[in-house]
């Protein structure tokens, strides 16, 4: 146990985690492209808001969370999701207050207790975007534009967007009325949790991945065709913002989010690259979350990016990701004079932005080259009794061998070159 990771967690070992980098500082760039601003909120919260943020019935709730009692006696959990924090600090720093909209993206580790296996872990890492104050599609088709431009940036080829309209609380109400008459007869063949999803909201049972309520629920009367005016003609809009943006999507009424406060736009990537864990990004439109979290009557619109799944298919894709650069220079030295030059050379030289490094190992002359190799370094200088008299030193290219004599004030000069 003590020298094993819990279940569903993962180290990020350097032969990895420069990939992580990379996407990160990918996503960072292209948010601020979009004129989106980072934010930052605590890895826990209190677990009323995953309640209200989340809703009460979703699954989240209901088993995974992490939560706990601190010493304070106060409820805690580990964020399980991105949204819900973003909207509490949106809140509680009054930005409803000031100029709309506000655009917000983040890079977080979420929680959640659920059956570790390959793209699905207790410990993961999502990207997320969240624009509040906006009611206009435009605001959605930017936000499902940048994530397509993200991942045809991140070289995936093999992906799909899907929207949806999953409509308004007005329109809701007869579709779930029509669900709930349709799946009547088969409701003793529902799993457990989507007996309680009947009673709850139906409309999550169409979410189900019991292949048992799939084959139950095909055929089933889709939000889409219960759409009010209004839900309808906003649906119309997104497809003409995306077409005019020039983003390719079908239209598939099969995709839900399931909680309350979900509203209208709704949209998934996915991918069949990855095995049954397909969903990359998932997002949609929240017109009454920051309502429901205690501000005041704000529309947002936003989306989740699963990073190990986006990794995963950015490999099954073959995408390239650039790996780090080896040390510029390693400096071998003999004798502790030597040593004391090599270390005055080494401090001058990373002032100036070159890589280099010594050895701290105390090893031979023969085994510090013997490492210059294996750490990759692109040039070695070799720092004798013979070289500090002389006040110049041999730069040796390790890939071609060649050996060049220069005087000690012009060294950085030419390792620059
Ligand atoms: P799924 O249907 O696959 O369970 P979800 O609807 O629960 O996904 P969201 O809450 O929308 O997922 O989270 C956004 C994204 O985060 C997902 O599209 C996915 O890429 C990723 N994700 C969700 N849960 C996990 C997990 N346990 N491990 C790894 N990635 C995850
Ligand atoms: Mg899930």
């Amino acid at each position: 146990m003590l020298t094993k990771a819990p279940k569903g967690t993962k180290d990020m070992m350097p032969e990895e985690a420069y990939k992580w980098k990379y996407i990160e500082e990918e996503f960072a760039k292209i948010c601020e492209l979009y004129g989106y601003s980072e934010i930052r909120t605590p890895i826990f919260e209190h677990t009323e808001l995953f309640q209200r943020g989340v809703g009460d019935s979703t699954d989240i709730v209901q088993k995974e969370m992490y939560s706990f009692q601190d010493f304070g006696k106060r409820d805690i959990t580990l964020k399980p999701e991105g949204t819900s924090p973003v909207v509490r600090a949106f809140v509680e720093h009054k930005l409803f207050a000031g100029p709309q909209p506000n655009k917000f993206y983040y890079n977080t580790p979420c929680f959640r207790y659920e059956k570790p296996q390959a793209g699905r872990l207790r410990q993961f890492h999502q990207f997320g975007i969240e624009t509040f104050g906006s009611s206009d599609m435009m605001a959605d088709a930017e936000i499902i534009c940048l994530a397509q431009d993200f991942l045809r940036k991140m070289g995936i080829t093999d992906i799909e967007l899907r929207i949806n309209s999953v409509g308004c609380p007005e329109c809701r109400k007869k579709h779930r009325e029509a669900l709930r008459k349709f799946l009547e007869p088969r409701y003793d063949e529902l799993c457990e949790t989507c007996k309680d999803r009947y009673d709850r909201n139906p409309m999550r049972i169409l979410d189900c991945k019991s292949p048992v309520c799939q084959e139950l629920v095909k055929g089933a009367p889709m939000m889409i065709d219960y759409l009010c005016e209004d839900c309808q003609g906003a649906f119309d809009e997104l497809r003409t913002n995306l077409d005019a943006l020039g983003v390719e999507y079908t239209v598939d009424p099969g995709i839900v989010r399931g909680l309350d406060y979900y509203t209208k736009t709704a949209f998934e990537f996915v991918t069949t690259t990855i095995g049954a864990q397909g969903t990359v990004c998932g997002g949609g439109r929240y017109d009454h979350l920051v309502e429901e979290i205690g501000g005041p009557e704000t529309p947002g619109v936003g989306f989740g990016l699963g990073k190990e799944r986006l990794l995963l298919t950015m490999e099954a894709c073959g995408a390239q990701i650039p790996e780090p650069a080896g040390a510029d220079v390693f400096i071998a030295v003999m004798g502790d004079e030597a040593k004391a030059a090599g270390l005055r050379l080494m401090r001058e030289m990373r002032t100036e932005g070159i890589k280099v490094q010594m050895d701290v190992m105390g090893r031979n002359i023969k085994n510090q080259f013997k490492y210059a190799n294996r750490i990759n370094a692109a040039k070695t200088i070799v720092i004798g009794a013979d070289e500090i008299e002389r006040n110049s030193f041999a730069i040796k290219d390790m890939e071609t061998g060649s050996q060049t004599e220069v005087p000690m004030e012009k060294i950085i000069e030419e390792i620059k070159k």
